[in-house]
């Protein structure tokens, strides 16, 4: 492991969530050679995907939640970073316009919407994992929080509270005789590309050095000389550094090819439908005011979620039943890569057509009022899984002063605020000593199970395997 102090030259690549947030925190913490790398330019797009950037944390929105089961330290680390979130949207709101990033200086400010989540059963019951899962909050004391969307003590309080009129949002309970649903009030959504804007913003006011660009950002391989890491850019140049920390999102593995077997690079369906502003009836309905984050049949085979409208009138829906694999020739292995629509040598907007009519059902079920407007686009979105779905923020064995930090496996984004204070304790060696550093260390497992890792090529969910939606197929003509 390499030794850092606060005159150390670190190089962060990517400036995604898990690379903004390191970053940032470095910087706080008195770190004053921190610089950013990234093949994209996250600065002047802003990290909104319609300006042609694509990561993971570059997205329209990201559901955030507190509540984690039985997994205690993720809920923990995130009622710490539900407090930093409400600390951005308090410095935002009070900033002037020239303190703002340019793009929080127009539309909505708010990054954090507390606009609750409704976990809706597709079943006539709520579902074993459901009930489980409000024994455990009734035990921690949380449960006053939930509300089960038909029992009348629950559906008072939520009334005595705001909260009613999220309960059931698709009139099921009207339309079906049968409603089953929870509604969490602590959950909701942030504005995924403001946020990181607004964290890429704290980071270079902090004194961190950003080279976005597809050339001179682009780290095209990451060496060893005289025990230290060399970084090689698409430029030709060479960056001696004491600490690299790649944070490539879905790109990680191809960049440390011995991450493979701990983390795979798997993509999510997203569908979106444009809510046209001369439609006030559901322009109103969809707003993060009336409507909450959704999702239908968890664990009951649907796995379906959607957020509200954006200010642009944009309501997406996510399908994460199945997560895809795509496997090419990279340094000489196989290894699973993103697809993209705007970074890959392959381009890639569609999504599997089994992906695509899951998202076709949860809005004909649930939104027939949305079938006559048909899907707007859709999009891959490519991250890490690791073996556990826990991160993975660790010096890689063997490569002196080279650490990963990656693994969100879907659930990374709520930590941004807080992430990297975790990750720099790892960076400054005590990482045995924190619950954090001890979850997330360099690992593997012999389990048979691992999360589908063991599947590689040989499984079905490779996208070549796929059927793939076109155009055409975004009507609802034949439903
Ligand atoms: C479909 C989907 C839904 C999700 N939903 C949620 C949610 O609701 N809530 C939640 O909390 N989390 C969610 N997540 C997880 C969250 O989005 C991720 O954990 C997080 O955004 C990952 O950030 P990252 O920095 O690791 O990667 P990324 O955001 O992918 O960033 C990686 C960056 O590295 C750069 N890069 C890569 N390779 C190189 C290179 N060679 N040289 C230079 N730069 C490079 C890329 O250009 C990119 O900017 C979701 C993820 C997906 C895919």
């Amino acid at each position: 492991m390499a030794t850092i102090s606060s005159s150390s030259k670190i190089l962060i690549v990517g400036s995604g969530v898990f690379g903004i947030s390191t970053a940032l925190w470095l910087a706080r913490s008195g770190y004053g050679d921190v610089t950013v790398l990234d093949m994209q330019d996250t600065a002047n797009t802003a990290y909104d995907p319609s300006c042609g950037v694509d990561s993971a944390s570059a997205d329209l929105n990201k559901i955030i939640r507190f509540s984690y089961g039985s997994e205690i330290e993720y809920q923990r680390l995130a009622t710490e970073a539900s407090k930093m979130w409400d600390e951005w949207n308090r410095e935002i709101e009070e900033a002037s316009i020239n303190e703002l990033p340019e793009r929080l200086r127009y539309g909505d400010r708010k990054l954090w919407w507390n606009a609750g989540m409704l976990r809706m059963s597709c079943e006539s019951d709520l579902g074993d994992f459901e009930i489980a899962t409000l024994e455990n909050m009734e035990r921690e004391g949380i449960r006053e929080f939930q509300f089960i969307a038909d029992d009348d003590i629950d559906i008072s309080r939520a009334r005595e509270r705001g909260w009613a009129h999220k309960l059931d949002p698709c009139r099921r309970q009207e339309r079906f005789g049968t409603h089953k649903a929870v509604l969490d009030s602590t959950a909701g959504f942030v504005y995924a590309h403001k946020s990181c804007a607004w964290a890429q913003h704290l980071a270079k006011r902090a004194g961190v050095e950003m080279i976005l660009d597809p050339r001179r950002g682009k780290v095209i391989d990451i060496t060893t000389t005289n025990n230290q890491p060399v970084v090689h850019t698409a430029d030709g140049l060479q960056h001696t550094a004491n600490i690299v920390v790649v944070a490539g999102g879905g790109w990680t593995p191809s960049l440390i090819p011995e991450v493979q077997g701990l983390l795979e690079t798997t993509a999510g369906s997203v569908a979106n439908v444009t809510i046209p502003k001369d439609r006030p009836d559901l322009w109103k309905r969809f707003a993060p005011e009336i409507q909450p984050v959704i999702t239908w049949g968890s664990r009951q085979g649907k796995e379906v979620y959607s957020l509200p409208r954006d200010e642009n009138g944009t309501f997406k829906i996510g399908w994460r039943k199945t997560k895809w694999t795509n496997f090419e020739d990279v340094r000489e292995q196989r290894i699973s890569v993103p697809r993209t629509a705007h970074v890959t040598d392959h381009k890639e907007t569609r999504i599997p057509i089994d992906a695509l009519n899951g998202i076709k059902e949860y809005i004909s079920v649930n939104f027939p009022e949305l079938v006559p407007l048909g899907i707007t686009s859709t999009r891959l979105c490519w991250y890490t899984d690791s073996i556990d779905n826990s991160f993975v923020v660790d010096f890689v064995p063997g490569r002196p002063g080279v650490a990963v930090c990656s693994g969100g496996s879907g659930h990374g984004f709520k930590f941004l605020p807080i992430l990297g204070r975790e990750v720099v304790k790892i960076l400054e060696g005590k990482g045995s000593q924190t619950v954090y550093g001890r979850m997330w260390r360099w690992r593997s497992s012999s389990d048979h199970t691992r999360n589908g890792l063991e599947e590689g090529e040989e499984g079905w969910r490779v996208l070549s395997r796929q059927t793939m939606a076109s155009e055409a197929d975004w009507s609802f003509k034949d439903q």
